[in-house]
């Protein structure tokens, strides 16, 4: 797969905003294929000129992806490269990011939400098995490809997006503010990015999506923040006991005791989700 040129690249200019260290834009992707024109939609992320020292963790990042592939992972197409500017090209992900969908839409039902807790750990059970580190799971970085149409009885379908630059290449500050998604070991040993790492940040992401998108610990400040971890403090626990365990096991302050994605894919399937109970009640009484 070759990196895509940048005159293939048209209608660069609807901006969509910023990330970390991009800004990002929508645009289509032009190709010849049998003598027929294909324009595809593409996410376009240009790595900003001050983070330009970044670059070789982006370009890691976006072929990390390119070379990967899952249907819960996002394509990525390459890098476009044009003088200064440094160019990631991806799938167009239709509905956005998760967490604001999630606030957006407020009442989502807790099925769905299992649903998405399942697909990322299927992501993750791909990652582990090809002992890839991701490095920057978040519900920020869930895209949601589909939302769901119960009419057709089909479920969302999300795709993890790209890591972006790599933790070891962070700012001090910027591993702060991502407390409580980066694993606390990173906070002085930010080199130490492992397997056990995903596994408390996809703790985090389960949090999130079953606490709506709320970002947790908003507001707080990076001393805040740090003192979180300091002091060994947990995200306050769901009601639903079976889930409040399972991201208490995945964010254990102890790497070694996270669980396997195995387990953690086996917990999840243990998990009745209320609405499904409540489903039979209601067709045991109309029988
Ligand atoms: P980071 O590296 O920190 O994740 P980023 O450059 O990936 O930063 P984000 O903040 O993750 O930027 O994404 C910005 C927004 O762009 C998201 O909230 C989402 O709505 C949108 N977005 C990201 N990727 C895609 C995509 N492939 N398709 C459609 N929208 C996207
Ligand atoms: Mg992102």
């Amino acid at each position: 797969k070759g990196f895509p040129r940048y005159d293939e690249i048209t209608n660069y200019g609807e901006s969509l905003g910023h990330g970390s260290f991009t800004r990002n834009f929508k645009g289509f992707k032009t190709d010849i294929r049998d003598g027929e024109k294909h324009v595809t939609p593409v996410f376009l992320k240009e790595l900003d000129v001050v983070h330009k020292n970044c670059w070789e963790s982006f370009f890691e990042a976006a072929s990390l992806m390119s070379q990967i592939s899952h249907k819960h992972l996002i394509l990525v197409y390459g890098v476009s490269v044009l003088g200064v500017k440094n160019i990631m090209v991806q799938e167009f992900v239709e509905c956005g990011a998760l967490d604001l969908y999630l606030k957006r839409r407020r009442s989502v039902s807790v099925s769905w939400k299992l649903d998405v807790a399942k697909q990322l750990a299927s992501a993750l059970n791909f990652l582990e098995e090809k002992n890839i580190v991701h490095g920057n799971i978040c519900a920020k970085n869930l895209l949601l490809a589909r939302e769901d149409d119960p009419s057709q009885g089909s479920s969302p379908f999300i795709k993890l997006s790209d890591p972006g630059i790599s933790v070891p290449m962070l700012g001090k500050d910027v591993i702060l503010d991502r407390i409580p998604w980066v694993a606390p070991e990173l906070l002085d040993a930010p080199e130490k990015l492992t397997l056990d790492c995903d596994k408390w940040s996809f703790g985090a992401t389960v949090w999130e999506i079953f606490n709506n998108g709320n970002t947790p610990l908003l507001g707080w400040d990076l001393d805040k923040k740090r003192q979180f971890y300091e002091s060994s403090q947990q995200l306050p626990p769901s009601q639903w006991t079976e889930l409040a365990d399972l991201v208490n096991q995945c964010m254990d302050y102890q790497a070694d005791f996270r669980p396997s994605c195995r387990s953690i894919i086996r917990q999840l399937n243990s998990l009745i989700t209320s609405d499904y109970v409540i489903l039979h009640a209601t067709e045991h009484i109309t029988k």
